[in-house]
């Protein structure tokens, strides 16, 4: 008894070492979700056998910087967007399978243009406008392979993989195209293939 709760302890000190601290965790959403409709959106999900690729407390997660925005911690995309959470989601699957995103933890995700002006996201972001995940990765997890990738399989995804010097990367399927820090292909850790 007294070594299973030690092995408890330790898990919960484990997964939440790991889970880099988002205060939007699966209660959050759950008392979020009473009063707000979810039900088509996982239900798309649930039909294209995409549910679950992000769990959905995370892939429904809107900025980082909500509570200063004074907005929503959660937000559920337009349907006139769900085409391209269907696209991104086949992605992130894909890259999932490949073993190029270890432990990864969805971030941000749609954003309404106001809170994406406020989280100083770029001006038509595919966070707005189509479908994006900012996504964290524990620091021992190497990017290069997904650069990898990008260069060989990014046109045909439309993909585009952004890293900022905090380390978090950003997936769409809104435009085959990289950048890093100041948004510009040039500051990307990836570099485009010949
Ligand atoms: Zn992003």
């Amino acid at each position: 008894m007294r070594r299973a709760s030690a092995l408890l302890l330790a898990a919960g000190v484990l997964s939440s070492t790991m889970a880099l601290a988002d205060a939007r965790d699966v209660w959050m959403f759950a008392q979020w979700a009473g009063d707000h409709q979810t039900r088509p959106f996982r239900e798309m999900l649930v039909d294209a056998r995409l549910y679950g690729v992000v769990p959905i407390h995370q892939l429904l997660r809107s900025a980082s910087d909500w509570k200063l925005c004074h907005a929503s911690p959660f937000a559920v995309p337009p349907a006139s967007n769900w085409p391209a959470v269907r696209s991104t989601l086949s992605l992130i699957h894909t890259l999932d399978g490949q073993g190029l995103l270890r432990q990864f933890e969805v971030v941000s995700a749609y954003r309404n243009p106001d809170l994406n002006r406020c989280a100083g996201g770029a001006v038509g972001s595919a966070h707005t406008r189509a479908f994006a995940v900012d996504i964290l990765l524990p620091g021992w997890v190497d990017p290069n392979p997904l650069c990898r990738f990008w260069q060989q399989h990014g046109q045909a995804w439309n993909m585009g993989l952004g890293r900022y010097p905090s380390g978090r990367i950003h997936i769409d399927t809104a435009g085959y195209r990289t950048w890093g820090g100041d948004g510009g292909s040039n500051s990307s850790f990836c570099s485009k293939p010949r």
